[in-house]
């Protein structure tokens, strides 16, 4: 699939993906004249750990700047915001499901990292 934020194949094994490849797959067969369907624009998966959900949105790769925007990295929730050369790459969450999903759209239209920080007042997850 194409990761997000970058203009490259990227090979994404997780659930989620597996999950979209079947359905993209049985589209195409069902519909063999139609548009092929693709998989979503920003991969994504979760894991549990200890009773916590650890969720990605996007990629790490190559970064060159994060920021975490909610919660402390020495707790067990925050966001923390992957950047390269500017724009917004990733998104990684723990027990914050519903303040990182607020990224999901940026993500997809690769935006700016600036434009994604100065409007975003982030409060508690709840
Ligand atoms: C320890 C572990 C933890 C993981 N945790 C997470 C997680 O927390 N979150 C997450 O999103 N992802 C996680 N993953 C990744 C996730 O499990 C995989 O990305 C996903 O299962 C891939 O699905 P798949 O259907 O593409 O392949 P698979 O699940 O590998 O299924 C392929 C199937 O094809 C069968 N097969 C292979 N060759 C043949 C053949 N020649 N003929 C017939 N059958 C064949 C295999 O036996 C298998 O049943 C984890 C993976 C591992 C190993």
């Amino acid at each position: 699939m194409v990761g997000s934020g970058a203009a490259c194949h990227r090979r994404v094994e997780h659930w989620t993906t597996a999950k979209e490849h079947g359905a993209a797959v049985g589209y195409t067969i069902a519909h063999p004249d139609s548009v092929p369907r693709g998989v979503g624009p920003v991969p994504y998966f979760w894991s549990d750990h200890f009773g916590r959900r650890m969720q990605f949105l996007g990629t790490s790769a190559g970064h060159d700047e994060t920021t975490t925007v909610h919660g402390d990295l020495d707790t067990d929730e925050f966001v923390v915001l992957y950047g390269r050369d500017g724009m917004l790459t990733g998104a990684l969450g723990l027990s914050a499901a519903r303040m990182l999903a607020q990224f999901r759209v940026a993500l997809g239209q690769r935006s700016p990292l600036d434009a994604v920080l100065n409007p975003a007042r982030l409060g508690p997850d709840s």
